[in-house]
């Protein structure tokens, strides 16, 4: 079993463990820090980048964790376990490895999925400027899914309404509609804000910081509970038959693209997600943007355990007891305690990070 001692029970706990291992492995440490808020702890709240191999690379591989918060705690096991294993010493030639740690610190801190806005950072990088990408379909849903009671008849009436929605559009309207992300409920759940949220900011400065020199830019986006238990998938986004698309095949393989083990019968059609939002930043690098996700738990109990999280956000004060159970079935949804599911997590982050460095410096 791997050693399972790069997993932490918080948000600074892991951010001192991450900059510990980058600082050890020789890797230049930079923080974007939130200028006003801080974690439950009263600890600062910071975007760290760790920067292994040239900070002029030519070919940049940019792995990054905590997209949603709680999911968080995985990939930033996988990158001080990249780093405290010595992953430095084999870079590639003009090849660096840059880690990005906490891209949602609040939601890492506070072990949650969204923003301190209750955003969705994956759903906040649009173009706000402009008017919002309409989901007509999430009116229907949200009624369904906000319950101010959280109870087995109430989590049962959930599931019910929304099978008969998507009975009635199918799949993938469904899939759009529930979490393609919205810009129209702000206690919703998929909501994408109706501002730029300070993690987009700061990521988008750091990527332009540590990656608009690279002619190669790559980046995996690690989150959590999508899949099977104890095993990793994919979710590539680039077009069929896309450059990018067939080097995400080239570096980690048929299922990069070909949806191995996403339980999803219909992916939605996503708004403003962050691998876009890199692409985007780096207009003249070639791109290869790669999701993983490590399963845990079966679809609907992941569905479960995230509307149980945004009951917690809204109602979970007026029930302290049942809150801290809801608040612990969620942490187990997307940040698994047992340790079989911590040590292939980290033993299949070791191969795709490997697999990625190999690509990009080939
Ligand atoms: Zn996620």
């Amino acid at each position: 079993m791997a050693d399972l001692s790069v997993f932490s029970a918080s948000y600074a706990e892991a951010r001192g463990k991450f900059v510990d291992a980058a600082r050890s492995a020789g890797a230049a440490v930079h923080e974007y820090r939130h200028p006003a808020l801080k974690g439950p702890d009263g600890e600062a709240l910071c975007l760290d980048v760790a920067v292994a191999g040239p900070q002029d690379a030519g070919r940049v591989l940019v792995a990054g964790s905590g997209t949603h918060g709680i999911e968080g705690y995985s990939g930033s096991a996988a990158q001080t376990a990249w780093l405290a294993g010595g992953g430095a010493k084999r870079l590639p030639k003009d090849t660096a490895m840059v880690f990005f740690h906490a891209h949602n610190p609040w939601g890492f801190a506070h072990k949650a999925r969204g923003t301190e806005e209750n955003v969705d950072l994956n759903r906040n990088f649009v173009d706000h400027a402009k008017p919002y990408p309409a989901n007509p379909g999430y009116a229907e849903v949200h009624p369904i899914v906000t319950p101010a009671e959280w109870n087995d008849a109430s989590i049962a009436g959930i599931f019910r309404g929304l099978d008969a929605f998507r009975q009635r559009v199918g799949e993938k309207a469904y899939s759009t509609a529930f979490n393609g992300g919205q810009y129209s409920h702000g206690d919703g759940i998929y909501f994408g804000g109706q501002r730029v949220q300070w993690a987009n900011t700061a990521f988008r400065e750091a990527v332009a910081k540590h990656a608009a020199h690279a002619k190669h830019a790559a980046i995996i986006d690690f989150h959590t509970g999508i899949g099977p238990w104890l095993e990793h998938i994919y979710l590539c986004f680039h077009a069929e038959g896309s450059a990018g698309r067939e080097r995400a095949r080239a570096w980690w393989g048929e299922r990069a693209v070909n949806l191995a083990g996403v339980t999803h019968k219909a992916l939605a059609d996503y708004q403003g997600v962050l691998i876009d939002a890199f692409a985007a930043a780096l207009p003249k690098a070639e791109i290869t943007a790669i999701v993983v996700e490590f399963g845990t738990l079966k679809r609907e109990e992941v569905q479960r355990a995230n509307l149980g999280g945004r009951w917690l956000r809204y109602h979970g004060a007026d029930n302290p007891a049942l809150a801290r159970k809801v608040h612990l079935d969620f942490c187990e949804a997307f940040y698994p305690s047992d340790p079989k599911w911590r040590s292939a997590a980290l033993e299949q982050s070791r191969e795709i990070l490997d697999r990625g460095i190999a690509g990009i410096g080939r």
